[in-house]
Parts: structure tokens; C-alpha cells; sequence
């Protein structure tokens, strides 16, 4: 039995300018801890936010998404006429598929064909897209890149995801593996494998766990680390955390002020080297690390390594509840909208 967790905020997202499809959809973000859902509608509101926790199983799965869908097209008042849904792992979004499934969630190892399974299930027409794409995507169209049509969005969590969109369009690339560019490889000398199978992908030092080896690394490196305020309360190297980092960095603590610095550089490896390839608009800073990250010093670290003279840096305007369901609601609004011109 999956409880489905109700809140009645109206979010509304940004004013509404820019020009969007008409009429109210389903969007649906499935994330590796919850999966949450929400009506979208053409004035840019989110509301009637439904959150489970991701299911193990992959029959609760479906249920559980069939579950919040149904509550959310009993709302008086606003009938939804699409679904949009935003999924970790590479999607073919011409045919709603999971291709690459995520280990994150691993129903969705059995549930491949999401568009085919909850169309049967639901009666409403489904569009799927990759989790990083459709954050990226929410950004162009309500965030920090309103406005813009070339952007790059860099999401630092778990893992490093980017969305890529050029003259307004996602880009998916022949095999929808484009912007996966968290495995652009760095110059480090097969210090790191990361979890592609790969020596020193730019997310195995950018990520948060990529970051929690740096700080390990570099507190071992260190004679006087039992000092640093990252080591407070802690037994082992081992033991310290990016929030402690973080808390130390506040504090100003010397050595978590170097680690920081560290980090930033690594984050500005990869940026550049996106910049040189896609010379976007604007690259925007989403996922969970977001909240960490100086602009100012990134901007420095990008612009070492960039071929250009500026770059417009940004953190992502949305908030994490909101980003892949607008995202995906807003795709799914204009696709089949497109579809019925
Ligand atoms: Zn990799």
C-alpha cells in the first residue's frame, strides 16, 4: 500500500511571458528516493503536488503513478490532457522508452515502456523524457534562461547530468545518449574510476560523492587536518561529509576554504570544456550542489579554460520539487499540441 503524501501549495511559477502551449498536464518527476506529480497549467501554476516514496517493487511502482495520476484528473475544475514525465536514465523520447535504466530505480528496469504502460493504464497521451533534459528544458521556459534559446544546464548531485538545448530545442543526439556529459573525461592520470567504467569522468570529481573523496583525499594530504573544523565530532577521515565541509567553509576554515577551491576548479573543467564544444547562451547550475557553488570563483576557474572572454553563469531559478515536473509537463503540452496542428 503506497501513501500519497497531498500538499495544497499553489506555486506559481514565474509571470507568465513567454509564450506556451495551451491547456493543463500531468507532470511527473521520478526521482531515485520519491516520485512526485502536480497539475501544470498554461498560466504557469504547479498545484495539487502528490509525492510518494519511489517504490521498490516494480508493480507498486506503477501503481503508486497510476495512483497519484488518477487523483489528479478527479480535480474539479482542471482537466488534464496530456502527461509528461520526467525519468532518470537515457530515454528514447520518440517512443516514451527507457533505454539506459538507472540503478537509482530499479523498477524502472522492468518498466521500460512507460509511455506504452501508463497510456493503457490512464487514457491519456504520454511524453517521457530524461530527468537532467527536462530540468534543462524548465529552465528556458520559466527559470534562470527565460528567454533564451542556446543553454546548458549542469546538474551537480549524485551523479553530474546535463541538458543541452540549442536554438530552443532539446538535442538528443541519434542514440538519446547527448548530454551526458558528465563523462567528458578530465586530464588526472587514472586517479579515479568512475561508475561507467571509466578512468577520471568529470563526474567521478564534480559530483557529490566525487567531492566527498576530495575532501578525504586532501584531509589525508594534510598534517594538521585533525585541526579543521570538518574534523570535529568525526572519529575518521572517513567519516566527514560534504556538509561538513560545507559548515567548516562557512566558518572559514583554511582548509575547507582550499578543498572549496578545489572543487570549483574541477567544476570548471568540465563547464569549459562544454563552453569550447556548445558556446551556449548561458550554462545554469541546478541539483543539490547548486547551493554551494560561488559564481564568482566558478566564473574564474570556467574562464581559464574557456575560449571565450564572458560566460553567463546562473543557478537554477526553479526549486527542486518543481523543475522536471514543469519541465515535462511543459514538453508534453507542446508536443501533442504540435501533434493535433
Ligand atoms: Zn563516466
Amino acid at each position: 500500500m503506497v501513501r500519497i503524501m497531498v500538499s495544497s501549495s499553489k506555486v506559481n511559477t514565474m509571470n507568465a511571458s513567454t509564450a506556451v502551449a495551451t491547456g493543463t498536464a500531468i507532470g511527473i518527476d521520478i526521482g531515485g528516493t520519491k516520485v512526485m506529480s502536480a497539475l501544470y497549467n498554461d498560466k504557469q501554476q504547479v498545484h495539487n503536488l502528490l509525492r510518494v516514496e519511489t517504490p521498490d517493487s516494480a508493480d507498486d511502482f506503477i501503481d503508486a503513478i497510476v495512483a497519484m495520476c488518477k487523483k489528479l484528473m478527479a480535480t474539479d475544475g482542471e482537466k488534464p490532457t496530456c502527461i509528461g514525465v520526467s525519468t532518470a536514465g537515457t530515454v528514447d523520447v520518440n517512443r516514451g522508452m527507457i533505454l539506459g535504466a538507472t540503478g537509482n530505480v530499479p523498477a524502472l528496469q522492468e518498466h521500460t515502456n512507460l509511455k506504452e504502460t501508463l497510456e493503457k493504464a490512464l487514457g491519456l497521451p504520454v511524453y517521457v523524457e530524461n530527468d537532467a533534459n527536462a530540468a534543462a528544458y524548465s529552465e528556458m521556459k520559466l527559470g534562470a534562461a527565460k528567454g533564451l534559446r542556446n543553454v546548458v544546464m549542469v546538474t551537480l548531485g549524485t551523479g553530474v547530468g546535463t541538458g543541452i538545448i540549442v536554438n530552443g530545442k532539446l538535442l538528443h543526439g541519434k542514440n538519446f545518449v547527448a548530454g551526458e556529459g558528465g563523462h567528458i573525461a578530465l586530464d588526472m592520470d587514472r586517479q579515479r574510476l568512475c561508475t561507467c567504467g571509466r578512468w577520471d569522468c568529470w563526474e567521478a570529481y564534480a559530483s557529490g560523492s566525487g567531492l566527498t573523496l576530495t575532501v578525504q583525499q586532501m584531509l589525508r594530504a594534510m598534517p594538521n587536518a585533525k585541526q579543521s573544523r570538518m574534523m570535529q565530532g568525526r572519529d575518521a577521515i572517513v567519516d566527514v561529509t560534504t556538509y561538513d565541509l560545507v559548515e567548516a567553509f562557512r566558518e572559514e576554515d583554511v582548509l575547507a576554504q582550499e578543498i572549496m577551491k578545489v572543487w570549483h576548479r574541477h567544476c570548471g573543467e568540465g563547464i569549459g570544456s562544454l563552453i569550447n564544444v556548445l558556446d551556449p547562451e548561458m550554462i545554469v547550475i541546478g541539483g543539490g550542489l547548486a547551493k554551494f557553488v560561488d559564481l564568482d570563483l566558478l566564473k574564474q576557474e570556467v574562464l581559464a579554460r574557456a575560449m571565450v572572454n564572458d560566460v553567463d553563469l546562473a543557478i537554477a531559478a526553479l526549486g527542486g520539487n518543481e523543475t522536471g515536473i514543469v519541465g515535462a509537463a511543459c514538453l508534453s503540452l507542446e508536443h501533442f499540441s504540435e501533434q493535433s496542428v
